[in-house]
């Protein structure tokens, strides 16, 4: 059978480290998978080649299919984020986020089950923003009918295929009556017209926040708009044990770039310290989308050994600092790699 052709970008800080404990363990759950490596963000930058160079994009144009290490941005100056740029010109318009409570990490909660899904091309990350006078600047918060249309659609028909029950939109329209306004109004008539069978309820987002970290089992899947969206993801993620264990995807039509959720981390480079975790839970939800899109359950079934070998390794207290642990990177992946050879990953 022909290998399946994936572009891995290493990305930033701990980017590299972490993408390289994913193909440690492809390799050794024997996934047919043929890297093509391309660079992107900082590391990009130091080869002389431009931030978001055009044959990274013209590779994952060509593969359809990209797994990711996070890539920094400059803080308030220099240049824009690499992140929003792929997804706006790679139009991966929707950012799933799914937060699972993973068994062996203890946290404040047990039993959630959540999944975001948020729109990734427009809102405040539009990237229009100007002074208006010395001493006066303004972003601009953009949504269009289409957009909003597409990013509900699509979490109504990603509901109806992972048979979930409700999707909660969260927003801000008593404020922002015509951009929060139209997200709400398309996700209604999409839940009316075409999506009956899904419960459909919405929530101000800061009630929302509220609601959600006094109980999280209570939610679905939320869908928001970019920044709420984004922020959501980390709030999220801290329910079920940190920014180490929330994989993501940007998905688009045609296209899918999967990545962790988390930065570079510089505070721990070099460190040997990052939870490769994200990650590779990042690399397994890839290869069930693979699995999906190009029917080959052979993939599905080495994404369920690969989850049930970390799984299994973080059951035995085999984990990283930030799930409490004492192993690092290297450990970790180790961990991972000896229970997928000594068959105790089962299928689940
Ligand atoms: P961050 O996620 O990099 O780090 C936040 C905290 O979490 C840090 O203390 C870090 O050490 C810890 N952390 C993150 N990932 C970890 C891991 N895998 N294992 C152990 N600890 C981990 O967020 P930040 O510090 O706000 O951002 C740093 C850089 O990353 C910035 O330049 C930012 O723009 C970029 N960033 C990129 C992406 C992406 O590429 N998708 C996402 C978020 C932030």
């Amino acid at each position: 059978m022909a290998p399946h052709h994936v572009v891995l970008i290493p990305g930033d800080g701990i980017g590299p480290s972490i993408a390289d404990c994913v193909r440690k363990v492809f390799e050794k759950a024997e996934v047919d998978i043929v890297w093509h490596e391309h660079t992107a963000g900082v590391s990009a930058l130091a080869l002389g080649k431009d931030v978001m160079p055009d044959e990274t994009l013209e590779a994952i144009e060509h593969y359809k299919i990209a797994l990711k290490g996070p890539c920094s941005t400059p803080v308030g100056e220099g240049f824009r984020s690499v992140n929003v740029a792929l997804r706006k010109r790679l139009n991966l318009y929707a950012a799933v986020r799914p937060v699972k409570s993973l068994p062996g990490v203890r946290t404040r909660y047990e039993g959630v089950d959540l999944i975001i899904v948020r729109e990734n091309t427009e809102g405040l990350y539009s990237g229009v923003e100007n002074e208006v006078l010395p001493g006066v600047v303004m972003s601009m918060k953009v949504a269009s009918e289409a957009a909003c249309n597409r990013i509900a659609h699509w979490a109504f028909r990603f509901a109806t295929r992972r048979r979930r029950k409700r999707i909660t939109a969260m927003h801000k329209a008593n404020i922002m009556k015509l951009t929060d306004g139209l997200f709400i109004r398309c996700a209604r008539t999409a839940n009316k017209l075409d999506y009956p069978n899904i419960e459909y309820d919405e929530m101000i987002i800061d009630a929302g926040c509220m609601k959600i970290v006094q109980d999280p089992t209570k939610f679905d899947i939320l869908l928001l708009e970019n920044l709420y969206g984004d922020v959501m993801s980390d709030l999220c993620a801290g329910l079920v044990g940190g920014l180490g264990v929330v994989p993501g995807a940007n998905i688009g039509d045609q296209r899918a770039v999967f990545e962790a959720v988390h930065g570079s981390a510089p505070d721990i480079v070099g460190k040997g310290i990052a939870n490769p975790l994200a990650l590779m839970m990042s690399a397994t939800m890839m290869l069930d989308h693979m699995a999906e899109e190009l029917d080959k359950p052979t993939l599905q079934k080495q994404a369920a050994q690969i989850r049930s070998a970390y799984e299994r390794a973080i059951l035995d207290g085999q984990k990283t600092r930030d799930l409490g642990g004492e192993l690092g990177t290297d450990g970790f992946t180790e961990a991972v790699i000896e229970r997928l050879s000594d068959g105790s990953a089962r299928d689940c």
